[in-house]
């Protein structure tokens, strides 16, 4: 069913602590390592300024450096989200319907029945989230800017009235970085978030809004109009009001003696506060009378669990625990961009944020034992790979030697049987050079393959071909790590492509 609230977590996980998670350490260190430069340096007033472009210039370079990333990450990952769920609305209308049928109503849909129009709104949709993503980022290095800009003069001003140490100076600037470097501003509400915050947001906005346009277009293609919302145990009390309930999509409607109210009427469906809106992660699946099973909105197996709460207390139990939560983590954030300026124990500010931290950790450990609550998980320790930085051009060269994809896939089976395929291979036989990868260029910065074509070889033999087949994986792989952050490069690429080659032929020994 439908893109569910787990899927919609699972995503959001993914995305807060992949490339994401690396731009936010890679800007929140670029300020906190400036800043302390220019404190401990004894910065003036005019270099005061040549260190703020030096700043603004490094937040540009990890913006760069990780934006084609970011960009394919969000994009796969949505992507990959949002098409099983359209396929398990598809499995559920066949199967009750019988896939005869089904087929019959999005043939009679026409345009919007068809396979290419799910798939293309599915793409649209991943697009979506990962320019919102990209425009998130953006506006965060901007407000960072001004932020260390702001809070420098600040150092300065009052290194220059000698009142305070300048360690007393220097982490007060850092636990201001901290709690504000990665901010950004949610120009329609105004509030000012952390980036993970936003980032999140955004991601579970967006892919709950899209999961539900495309479960809602899968139905009506198929001529459903019944349909019922996910219900959840602490669902906010102006949602649990709705959830679990039976509704119909096309509005108020009676069917088999049954009143149905609409979709919009009853969930405010479409309205920020509704269902979809902010923050929402309730679901819309199909409805089939009789055989749906309605969801016991009193919660009883979870009530047990959670030692009697109802709902709408454990829904005020988990919110307390999100702030205690966000208090912690505020609190880390500051420690950790203490010791990055390099403050500890001789600071006075340090220990006593320390003090903090433990005070706030005990009353987040105390809170959570009395109602049963899970602490939520702690942030990943950071890991980078690197990217290779280049992309290519084939030769153009015909050959005269036709092969077929038997030949093609029984090369790949005996002499690259572990070596993971990036997408599917091909035979072309009108194909003008030895092998082609065909991609596209989805989102500036990110590239994704579609195919690896074959063509006729220079000779017939096994080794031939697989050294094309061979080539063509490698080209493919950096086409899609590399982005077009990197054009150029291609007097490079082909002798590291080469030397791969040859480091894999001899390594297995194949001949
Ligand atoms: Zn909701």
């Amino acid at each position: 069913m439908a893109v569910e609230a787990r899927d919609i977590d699972a995503l959001a996980e993914r995305i807060v602590h992949g490339a994401e998670e690396v731009l936010a350490a890679e800007v929140t260190a670029a300020l906190v390592e400036d800043m302390a430069a220019g404190v401990l340096g004894g910065f003036g007033r005019q270099t005061l300024e040549a260190l703020a472009r030096a700043n603004r210039a490094k937040l540009d370079q990890a913006l760069a450096a990780n934006r084609g990333r970011i960009a394919s990450e969000v994009y796969e990952e949505a992507l990959s989200c949002l098409q099983e769920a359209d396929a398990r609305d598809a499995a559920a209308l066949e199967a009750y319907y019988g896939s005869r049928a089904v087929s019959e109503a999005y043939a009679a849909a026409g345009a919007a029945g068809s396979a290419a129009h799910f798939a293309e709104l599915s793409r649209q949709s991943a697009r979506g989230l990962a320019e919102v993503i990209g425009r998130q980022n953006i506006a965060m290095a901007e407000a960072a800017e001004r932020l260390w800009y702001e809070v420098a003069g600040r150092a300065v001003a009052a290194r220059d009235e000698g009142l305070l140490p300048l360690d007393r100076i220097l982490a007060d600037a850092v636990c201001r970085l901290a709690a504000g470097g990665v901010e950004s501003i949610d120009y329609k509400s105004g509030i000012s978030s952390q980036l993970d915050v936003a980032v999140r947001r955004h991601v579970v906005s967006q892919a709950s809004q899209a999961g539900g346009r495309m479960t809602l277009e899968r139905l009506a293609a198929a001529g459903h109009d019944l349909v019922i919302t996910s219900a959840h145990y602490g669902a906010r009390p102006s949602h649990a009001e709705w959830q679990g309930r039976p509704c119909c999509a096309a509005g108020p409607k009676t069917a088999g003696g049954v009143q149905y109210p609409g979709l919009v009427e009853l969930t405010g469906y479409g309205s920020v506060g509704g269902l979809k809106g902010v923050n929402c992660r309730h679901s819309i699946g199909p409805y089939f009378p009789g055989i749906t099973e309605l969801p016991d909105l009193s919660f009883p197996r979870e009530s047990a669990h959670f030692g009697g709460l109802t709902s709408e207390q454990y829904y005020e139990a988990t919110q307390r625990q999100r702030e205690l939560e966000r208090r912690v983590r505020k609190t880390k954030r500051e420690i950790s961009a203490m010791e990055r300026a390099g403050l500890g124990l001789e600071s006075s500010t340090y220990v006593q944020k320390r003090l903090v931290l433990g005070r706030q950790q005990a009353a987040l450990r105390s809170h959570c034992a009395d109602k049963g609550l899970v602490r939520g998980a702690q942030p990943r320790a950071l890991s980078r790979k690197p990217a290779i930085k280049a992309r290519s051009k084939r030769q153009l060269k015909s050959g005269r030697y036709a092969v077929t994809q038997a030949e093609i896939e029984a090369v790949i089976a005996r002499d690259l049987p572990n070596v993971k395929l990036p997408c599917e291979i091909s035979y072309n036989p009108r194909l003008r050079s030895y092998g082609a990868t065909r991609y596209e260029e989805v989102l500036p910065g990110y590239n994704r393959l579609i195919k690896i074509e074959v063509g006729p070889q220079k000779d017939g033999s096994d080794a031939e071909l697989r050294d094309t087949i061979l080539h063509e994986i490698l080209e493919a792989r950096i086409i899609v790590r590399a982005g077009r952050l990197y054009e150029g490069g291609d007097a490079a690429v082909h002798p590291h492509i080469d030397r791969v080659i040859a480091k894999y032929v001899k390594m297995k020994g194949l001949k």
